[in-house]
């Protein structure tokens, strides 16, 4: 009796996985202390420029984060669970969510801790002073800065047509913004070292203005008296894309020094 009840349990437990599998839907953990991705960074910096993945589906895992759209089109600003694309110049729209990102990351933003910021003189500087509160490097940290900036330098990028070139070459056509004195949000996330391929080692910060009409991807930030509100993440969900580009890729070479050149200041 006990052995049938088991044989229909497994059944049922078999049908699940082979319909989740049918289906295509990927499924991440309920715990909300996920850092949920689509596609790995190395397969953006060779040049897949365009993910099956809508803005829809993303927003089911997360309400804050980063990322990029399809051919590049900008950079992507989750926060208060709105999906914004920040496009080449710095303007702002709302993504719509038929639009699809080739790489993006997300969680459910919850603040386990507060630090007081002080003066910041820059994005070394950021990062070493949110390292203070953190208990470990190993963890995958959401940080959420609110305020007023006195300086933030951003780029976005202009949307690149097929036959796309590697990220490293596209970026030095990025355009570079400078506010100053402007209300807005640091959406940041901290990745551990062993992320390297797959996302940003270290920290990764996107703006969006308070009112929500400009931003893009942090080269450079100057600012006093915010507060970081931090998140502890201990989970990581990967999703992979489906599509020919990414399964004919060769990433058996490190990008280290492409990423390097991608994410940094060109002005340094
Ligand atoms: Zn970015």
């Amino acid at each position: 009796m006990i052995r049938v009840r088991l044989v229909r349990l497994l059944g049922m437990f078999l049908a699940a996985v082979v319909l989740a599998g049918l289906c295509g839907f990927a499924k991440a953990p309920a715990d909300r202390d996920v850092l949920f991705q689509s596609s790995v960074l190395d397969a953006l910096l060779a040049g897949v420029y365009d993910g099956e993945f809508t803005v829809g589906e993303l927003k089911k895992h997360g309400d804050f984060g980063l990322g990029t759209f399809n051919a590049v089109d900008g950079e992507m600003i989750v926060v208060d669970g709105v999906v914004y694309q920040a496009k080449a110049g710095g303007k702002v729209l709302v993504a719509e969510d038929a639009a699809k990102t080739p790489w993006a990351a997300v969680t459910w933003f919850e603040a386990d801790r507060i630090q007081k910021l002080g003066e910041v003189s820059g994005l070394a500087d950021l990062g070493a002073k949110v390292d203070a509160a953190l208990p470990t490097r190993n963890l995958f940290f959401a940080i959420r800065i609110d305020g007023r900036f006195k300086m933030v330098k951003t780029r976005s990028i202009r949307p690149q047509k097929r036959p796309y070139r590697p990220l490293a070459e596209v970026v030095k056509d990025q355009v570079v913004v400078l506010f100053e004195d402007l209300d807005g949000t640091l959406v940041g996330l901290r990745c551990p070292p062993f992320v390297k391929g797959s996302n940003l080692p270290g920290y990764h910060w996107h703006f969006i203005s308070a009112d929500r009409k400009q931003g893009g991807h942090v080269l450079d930030c100057r600012f006093t008296g915010l507060v970081a509100k931090i998140d502890l993440i201990d989970g990581y969900f990967l999703l992979l894309p489906g599509q020919e580009d990414y399964f004919r890729l060769d990433l058996s070479g490190d990008k280290a020094g492409e990423l390097g050149r991608v994410e940094g200041n060109p002005a340094k």
